[in-house]
């Protein structure tokens, strides 16, 4: 059975795009492979230094991660962290990684530009802490969302180098992987790029009725189409992204029509999209809200979860020292 690896970092509270581009594949794969998903916290300290209460931050991810439908008697579910062998990866990866082609990342040339006080080496090696993440498992398939493709092409080389530099076939060349094909980006509703855990564009699925309905009416449109099957201006494409994913047939192709023959009125497409938004999201708002009431129940979790994750983890290491030739 194939093996997948995917992570998703305690920044804040999972959104729509975090769901659509990832934990939607989440789901399905792990009724289908052999799963590990974990909680990036190492990677959060790229960007938040400070991440406040790291345990806590941790907890509201496991909760959502399981309101979602993450089952533990499936998929192994675990806390970055918590497994130490992973650093130890990261360390050897480094060491064939080159300045040059980390520099050249465009994730890190990013971050690089919001963060320019803070351009620390961490945000430099994401790639390569990715990488391990992983290779660890000897993984094949990593369910990410668009965002990431560049980090999985650095992915696949780091496995390629390793395997050539130390003449074996230990790890497998990790291949991105979205049920629909190509993967998914969930835009923001500031109309600026993709939704972010940490861009304050989102709408999480934690939100209440009440905040999703003012997050959308909030949203950047325009003065509306004057001719006919007109290209959508990305603002608008960004709204008819969002209402493929939580909305019916139906109503898509309804408002997709009145775009195409200029009779559209923004307002009641934000209407009709805030609600279903908010159907989509109240039942899982509510079970999160259940699982955080029991963060006993968390922590047992997620020492289940540590317990399978380094056993894998204790396997591959083995050999990788074999092979670079420590004792
Ligand atoms: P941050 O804003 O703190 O960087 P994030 O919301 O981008 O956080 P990550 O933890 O970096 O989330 O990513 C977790 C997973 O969610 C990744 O697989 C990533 O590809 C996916 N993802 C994040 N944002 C989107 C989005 N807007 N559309 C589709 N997939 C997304």
């Amino acid at each position: 059975m194939e093996t997948v690896v995917s992570g998703i970092r305690p920044t804040g509270n999972l959104h729509l795009g975090n769901y659509f581009g990832a934990v939607k594949n989440f789901l399905k794969m792990q009724d289908e492979y052999k799963c590990f998903f974990f909680i990036a916290d190492w990677h959060s300290l790229t960007t938040h230094p400070h991440p406040g209460n790291v345990v806590e931050n941790v907890r509201k991810i496991l909760a959502e991660y399981l309101a979602c439908g993450l089952n533990p008697e499936k998929a192994t579910i675990y806390v970055q962290s918590d497994i130490k062998e992973i650093a130890e990866l990261y360390l050897y990866l480094n060491m064939n990684a080159y300045l040059g082609e980390l520099e050249r990342t465009t994730t890190f040339k990013e971050k690089a530009r919001k963060q320019p006080d803070n351009v620390n080496a961490g945000l430099l090696t994401y790639p390569t802490l990715m990488a391990a993440d992983i290779i660890i498992h000897r993984a094949h398939k990593v369910p990410v969302g668009k965002d990431q493709e560049q980090n999985m092409e650095m992915a696949r080389k780091f496995a390629r180098r390793f395997n050539t530099i130390y003449g074996s076939e230990l790890f497998p060349e990790p291949a991105s992987f979205s049920y629909t094909g190509e993967g998914i980006k969930i835009p923001g509703l500031d109309g600026s790029g993709k939704m972010g855990k940490s861009e304050g564009n989102a709408i999480y699925l934690v939100d209440d009725a009440a905040t999703i309905r003012k997050k959308v009416m909030k949203a950047v449109t325009d003065s509306g189409p004057t001719e006919p099957n007109s290209v959508k201006p990305e603002v608008i494409q960004n709204l008819f992204t969002l209402m493929d994913v939580v909305s019916s047939k139906d109503t898509y192709d309804y408002f997709n029509e009145k775009y195409n023959n200029c009779e559209i009125r923004y307002g009641d497409l934000k209407k009709q999209l805030a609600e279903d938004i908010i159907n989509f999201c109240s039942p899982i708002r509510e079970r999160i809200m259940e699982y955080a009431a029991n963060p006993d129940n968390l922590d047992k979790v997620a020492a289940a979860g540590a317990e399978k994750a380094r056993a894998s983890a204790v396997a591959t290491m083995k050999e990788v020292r074999k092979l670079i030739g420590f004792r």
